[in-house]
């Protein structure tokens, strides 16, 4: 297989970047690896004459990098989605290194899926909510007592890991089943998720605890599964009976 066919296949995707220098730097790091889709979610400065200049002439990365307000928009189509970050959230997530990302990565992109690699903003990092959009967290093992790559350096290691990656023919090694038909994207596990947490709110699943922490499990489950719009159409089926029952039994009980 031709490896640049597949290269569109995967995108690099910036949260909330500060500094424009780093966009270029990133548009550089990825083109010299042979990619070219960047996307960018609500970058502070953008376009910017630093970002230019320190993409070095990857001009045509930049201009055709897309931007968009939430990072679900910049997911679209993704269903494999990697979420690099320095440091442990209060998310549990599945842990790899870039190496183990990149493999599995690959052999996504060879059954013809979309993959995203996500880079948190120079001082914050991912939040939580975004971290919990992803399939596993990626940490470049630096040392704890200083962990912080700034974040083209770290787009850089994605890149290159996954450029070996496609150089040594990785196929295997998929620690996430696979299943004939192709797994729904980003955007169609959101709504999911939302019919869900509706649906819990409609039953009273609560019963006053703090929804967060079940949605996150909940979260934590079905990107583990990876359903494909198949079986997410009979999931929102059951939610909508379950939510017509809850309304029935409301009328029942008041009148
Ligand atoms: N203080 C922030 C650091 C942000 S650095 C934090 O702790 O998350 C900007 C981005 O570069 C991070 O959000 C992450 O996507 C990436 N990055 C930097 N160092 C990394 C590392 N050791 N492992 C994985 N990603 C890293």
């Amino acid at each position: 297989m031709d490896i640049a066919a597949l290269n569109p296949l995967f995108r690099y995707v910036l949260v909330r970047t500060s500094h424009p220098g780093n966009i270029g730097s990133a548009a550089r790091a990825i083109r010299t690896m042979g990619f070219t889709r960047l996307e960018l979610i609500a970058p502070h400065r953008f376009p910017d004459d630093e970002a230019t200049a320190m993409a070095a002439g990857a001009d045509d990365v930049l201009a055709g990098a897309g931007i968009h307000t939430d990072l679900v928009g910049g997911l679209a189509g993704a269903t494999l989605v990697l979420g690099l970050s320095a440091r442990r959230r209060g998310v549990t997530l599945p842990e790899l290194d870039p190496r183990q990302a990149a493999a599995q990565a690959v052999a996504a992109a060879g059954r013809g899926e979309q993959v995203a690699w996500v880079f948190g903003n120079e001082r914050t990092g991912l939040e939580n909510d975004e971290l919990a959009r992803c399939h596993a967290m990626v940490r470049i093992p630096s040392v704890d007592d200083f962990s912080s790559l700034n974040l083209s350096q770290a787009v850089q290691v994605a890149a290159y890991e996954t450029r070996m990656a496609q150089l040594a023919g990785a196929g295997g090694g998929e620690a996430v089943p696979s299943n004939d038909e192709p797994p729904a994207d980003a955007e169609q596990l959101e709504r999911f998720f939302e019919h869900l947490a509706q649906t819990l709110d409609d039953i009273e699943f609560h019963k006053g605890r703090q929804p967060d922490t079940i949605l996150l499990r909940l979260r934590k489950l079905f990107l583990r599964a990876r359903p494909d719009l198949r079986e997410l159409r009979v999931m929102h089926g059951i939610f909508a009976d379950a939510q017509r029952m809850a309304s029935l039994a409301r009328k029942n009980s008041s009148g």
